[in-house]
C-alpha cells in the first residue's frame, strides 16, 4: 500500500525530519501545532497544518482526540508520531489503526511489551540478550528483596517498572538501607507513574551506554545498523553521542549486533527500534527497547548512508527491508551535539526571541533544527533547539569537523550549550573517547567547584 499524506504528530526539529524524508518520498505532510508553536518551521514547511490546541502539551502533542481529528479533516492516511509525546503509547498506535491510518511504527504489543521493564526485561531474556543481573521480576516481598540483593552483592539499584527519564530509581548500598529505599521508590513511582511495581538490578559502577539501532519488517525478517555510544549524559539526558563506539572492536559489534537482530527476528519486530545496553569490562547489559526514532538516529545515518526515517514509512507500507544485512557497510565516524537553549554550564532554561541565525555548512555537517532568525523559542517544551552532525572519515577528523563547526554556529538573542560541547571537545578523556555514564558529571561538577575543567573518570 503506498501512504500519499503523512500527519506529523510531533514538532520541532523532528517534526522537520519526517516532513523531509517524506517529501523526498513524493509524500505530503499534514504539521499539528499547538497556538505556541503557530510559526514553527515544521509549520510552514508541511503542505498542511492544523492548530490541535493551547500550548500545554498536555492539550496540544498529547490530545489523541484532536490529532485524529486533524489527521481525518486534512485527509491523512499515516501517523508519525517522531519521538517523545505519543510515540510510546500503544492506545494511540491503535487508535490511530482503528480509524484505518497507517501507523508508522512498531506494533501496539509490542510497544506494550518494551513500555513496561519487567516484562521488557523477562522478554529480552527470552530472545537471548545479556541482562543485568537482578531480580526475576518484581519485587513483592522484602525478605525476597534481601535475599535477591545479597545475592547479586552491594550496591543494587531499585527500579520502577513504569520508570522513565531516570526516575523513580535509588542506589542502595547497604542491606541496612534496602527496605526504607524500595518503600521511598515506590512511593515516588506511585506518584509519578501510577504504579508502584519495582525491581532490583545490580548497580554497575562505570559503565558505557552502548545502544544498538534495529529494524524489522515484521514479518521475522531483521537487521541492525551498528551502536551508538551515548555515554556522555546528564541526569540520564544524553548530550552528545557517537558511532561507532570508541570502545568496541568490528568483532563485538557484529557479534551484539547479530545478537540483537536475531533477537528482532525471533520477535518478528516491526519497523525501527534501539536496544540499550550499559557496557563494562567487555560485557553487554540489557536496560531497555525504545520502540521509536531516536533523538541520536543521524549518526547511524551517516555512518550507514541509510535513511532511518525513509526506511521507518517504507516498511509502515509493507515494503521488504531495503537492505540485506551483508550490504551494510559502516564507514567513518559521526558525532551529535545536542544544542539547548539552556545556560552552558548551569543548564538553565533560556527561552526567548532568537535574534540571529547561522548554521554551520561545510562537507559532512548536518544541521537538523527548526529554528530561524526571529524564532521565540517557546518555553512550553523540550530545550533542545538543533542537533549539528558532522561526518569524518575517522575520529579525529570528525572532531577536527566538529569543532570548526561549532564556531561557525551562530545563535543569538538565547543562550545555548554550544560552549559546552567547545569545552568538552578540549578534554583529554573526550579526545580518547576514554569514558563512562558518569564522566560526564563528575566533570561537571568539578568544573563547578574549583572553576577547572581538569579530567575526571
Ligand atoms: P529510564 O527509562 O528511566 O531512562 P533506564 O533503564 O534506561 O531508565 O536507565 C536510565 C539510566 O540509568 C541509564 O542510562 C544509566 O545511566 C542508569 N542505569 C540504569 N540501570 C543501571 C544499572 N543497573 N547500573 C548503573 N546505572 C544504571
Amino acid at each position: 500500500m503506498t501512504i500519499k499524506r503523512i500527519l506529523i504528530a510531533n514538532r520541532g526539529e523532528i517534526a522537520l525530519r519526517i516532513h523531509r524524508a517524506a517529501r523526498e518520498m513524493g509524500k505530503e505532510t499534514v504539521a499539528v501545532h499547538s497556538t505556541a508553536d503557530a510559526d514553527a518551521m515544521h509549520v510552514r514547511l508541511a503542505d498542511h497544518a492544523v492548530c490541535i490546541g493551547p500550548p500545554p502539551a498536555a492539550l496540544s502533542y498529547l490530545n489523541i482526540a484532536n490529532i485524529i481529528a486533524a489527521a481525518e479533516i486534512a485527509g491523512c492516511d499515516a501517523v508519525h508520531p517522531g519521538y517523545g509525546f505519543l510515540s510510546e503509547n500503544a492506545q494511540f498506535a491503535e487508535i490511530v489503526e482503528a480509524h484505518n491510518l497507517t501507523w508508522i511504527g512498531p506494533k501496539p504489543e509490542h510497544i506494550v511489551t518494551m513500555g513496561d521493564k519487567v516484562m521488557a526485561k523477562r522478554t529480552a531474556g527470552a530472545l537471548g540478550l545479556p541482562l543485568v543481573p537482578g531480580s526475576d521480576g518484581a519485587i513483592s516481598d522484602l525478605d525476597e528483596a534481601q535475599r535477591v540483593a545479597a545475592s547479586i552483592g552491594y550496591p543494587v539499584l531499585v527500579k520502577a517498572a513504569s520508570g522513565g527519564g531516570g526516575r523513580g530509581m535509588k542506589v542502595v548500598e547497604h542491606p541496612d538501607a534496602l527496605t526504607t529505599l524500595i518503600g521511598q521508590a515506590r512511593s515516588e513511582a506511585k506518584a509519578a507513574f501510577g504504579d508502584d511495581t519495582v525491581y532490583l538490578e545490580k548497580y554497575l559502577a562505570n559503565p558505557r551506554h552502548i545502544e544498538f539501532q534495529v529494524f524489522g519488517d515484521g514479518r521475522g525478517k531483521a537487521i541492525h545498523l551498528g551502536e551508538r555510544d551515548c555515554s556522555l549524559q546528564r541526569r540520564h539526558q544524553k548530550v552528545f553521542e557517537e558511532a561507532p563506539s570508541p570502545a568496541l572492536s568490528a568483532e563485538e559489534r557484529h557479534r551484539m549486533g547479530e545478537i540483537c537482530a536475531e533477537a528482532m527476528r525471533r520477535m518478528q519486530y516491526r519497523g525501527a527500534g534501539t536496544i540499550e545496553f550499559l557496557y563494562e569490562n567487555g560485557e553487554f547489559f540489557f536496560i531497555e527497547m525504545n520502540t521509536r526514532l531516536q533523538v541520536e538516529h543521524p549518526v547511524t545515518e551517516m555512518i550507514t548512508g541509510i535513511d532511518l526515517v525513509r526506511e521507518q514509512i517504507r516498511i509502515a507500507e509493507g515494503e521488504d527491508l531495503s537492505c540485506r544485512q551483508e550490504d551494510i557497510r559502516f564507514e567513518g565516524h559521526a558525532i551529535e551535539c545536542r544544542i539547548n537553549a539552556e545556560d552552558p554550564f548551569t543548564f538553565a532554561p533560556s527561552p526567548g526571541q532568537v535574534t540571529q541565525y547561522h548554521a554551520a555548512g561545510g562537507m559532512h555537517v548536518r544541521v537538523d533544527s527548526g529554528l530561524y532568525a526571529g524564532y521565540r523559542i517557546p518555553p512550553h517544551y523540550d530545550s533542545m533547539i538543533a542537533k549539528l552532525i558532522v561526518y569524518g572519515r575517522d575520529r579525529d577528523r570528525c572532531i577536527m569537523r566538529l569543532r570548526r563547526a561549532l564556531e561557525e554556529m551562530a545563535i543569538g538573542g538565547v543562550r545555548t550549550t554550544i560552549p559546552l560541547h567547545q569545552a568538552l571537545l578540549q578534554e583529554k578523556d573526550v579526545l580518547a573517547g576514554d569514558y563512562s555514564i558518569k564522566w560526564l558529571e563528575r566533570w561537571l561538577e568539578q568544573r563547578a567547584t574549583d572553576g577547572s575543567s581538569s579530567p575526571a573518570r
